[in-house]
């Protein structure tokens, strides 16, 4: 469907009608409470993208969320209780169930609500228009607030006025970008912009983990290379990512992995933004708290092995992708392309990159039994002789000849044996 064809009367998509979602709005609709879906089930649904979560709104008080669905049959869950939400399970799916709400008192991080039974009052405490769309079991369609034509324009617009609801929860200064990033075309919205940064400084009370979320979506959205370099240019970004900032680096990266056709990586780009030196690595770590594995993974991937760099002779590179896996060595050819400032249709980084793609790593031929089988005792040497083994195979490209590999462990093992 071209852009210009979008009407969208109703929703439409299987998911829609998939056996669990009809049998939560049978439940829901148990009591006489009325029930839609709402946020970014809707949004990517008009737009043609995966639905992932489905997230429903509904009159029907906590409670009674938690009743309906047990009476039906259907796993329900307080997660959320406090501020109107029930999680409910069936067909091994879940769903956020939230009773409507209106915000009582924000404090730029946190807001107490109160139930309301008025959906324009819940649309109107979202964030932006495009995620205040509502739809119903049947796909007909609801927007308080402007939302549908602001999603065919791809425009992200606050809801009110821009200041007023990023005093409220200052985390919509990122969510700002990030849904500019994800779903915006054409310029960032001017008030919006302006909003953000006449409040950015709001962004130090806002917890590690919400932060976090939100940059690492940020980094992989479609549109992240122009959101990027806009919340560099007003000092944004510096506030949240707080290393030496290389968003020239970033933007090749991206460059790089559209000719590669690769999906964006978050990781990999947030390595090619904000890291220059292994310690940045361990700072960011620390401050978007990221996991052990993700840590190393940007570590082992900014560890700038030499033979990366396509001036290395194939044999040389085949070592590093031996040594590192395809996936920590593509990750690493990407980032250190990016780091060379080789433009993204440099053929020797291309060759480099594509490696894992004509050559398949190999399998150490031999393992510990081998060894104790040309009667070597078992001890710390059997070890000793298989990385001997190993040098000797990575350093010779890998030969692949069954008699010259056993006759290279024999003499291995009987140098061990007098
Ligand atoms: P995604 O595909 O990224 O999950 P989403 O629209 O589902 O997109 P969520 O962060 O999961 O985004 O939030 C669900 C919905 O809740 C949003 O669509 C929005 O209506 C509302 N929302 C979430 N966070 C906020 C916030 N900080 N302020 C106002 N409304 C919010
Ligand atoms: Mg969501």
């Amino acid at each position: 469907m071209t852009e210009a064809a979008i009407k969208w009367p109703r929703v439409t998509g299987a998911w829609l009608h998939s056996p669990a979602l009809v049998k939560v709005f049978a439940a829901l609709s148990g009591g006489g409470a009325e029930a839609r879906i709402v946020g970014g089930a809707v949004r990517n649904a008009l737009l043609d993208r995966p639905v992932r979560d489905i997230d429903i709104a509904t009159t029907a008080v906590p409670e009674d969320v938690m009743r309906l669905a047990q009476t039906a049959g259907l796993g329900a869950y307080p997660t959320g209780i406090d501020h109107g939400t029930v999680t409910v399970v069936t067909d091994k799916q879940s769903f956020e169930v939230t009773t409507l709400r209106r915000d009582v008192a924000t404090d730029g991080r946190h807001a107490v609500v109160t139930f309301t039974t008025s959906w324009e009052e819940d649309a109107s405490r979202r964030d932006f228009t495009i995620n205040a769309l509502y739809c119903t079991a049947n796909g007909t369609i609801y927007d308080s607030v402007g939302g549908l034509d602001d999603l065919r324009q791809r425009h992200v617009r606050f809801i009110g006025d821009p200041e007023a609801r990023i005093r409220e929860d200052y985390l919509r200064i990122l969510r700002f970008f990030r849904f500019s990033a994800e779903y915006g075309k054409g310029h960032l919205d001017p008030a919006g912009l302006a909003a953000t940064n006449a409040l950015k400084e709001g962004l130090s009370l806002l917890s590690a983990e919400r932060i976090r979320a939100e940059v690492l979506k940020l980094l992989a959205a479609p549109g992240a290379v122009d959101v990027i370099h806009a919340m560099y240019k007003i000092g944004i970004l510096q506030l949240v990512v707080r290393t030496r900032l290389e968003p020239e680096r970033f933007e090749r990266l991206a460059a790089i992995e559209a000719t590669l056709g690769e999906p964006p990586d978050a990781l990999t780009r947030l390595a090619a933004l904000a890291v220059s030196h292994p310690d940045d690595a361990l700072f960011l770590a620390e401050q978007l708290r990221l996991s052990n594995a993700e840590a190393s993974r940007i570590a082992a991937a900014s560890a700038g092995d030499p033979a990366i760099d396509p001036v290395t002779s194939e044999a040389a590179a085949r070592a590093a992708l031996y040594k590192l896996g395809p996936e920590t060595f593509l990750r690493a050819v990407r980032l250190a392309w990016a780091h060379s400032g080789a433009p993204s249709n440099n053929p020797h980084w291309r060759a480099r990159a594509l490696l894992p793609d004509r050559w398949h790593v190999p399998v150490m031929p031999f393992s510990g039994s081998d060894v104790l089988a040309l009667g070597v005792a078992p001890g710390p040497q059997v070890g000793r002789i298989l990385e001997a083994f190993e040098r000797w195979w990575v350093a010779d490209n890998f030969p692949s000849d069954a008699e010259q590999q056993s006759s290279v462990l024999k003499e291995l093992a009987s140098k061990a044996l007098t």
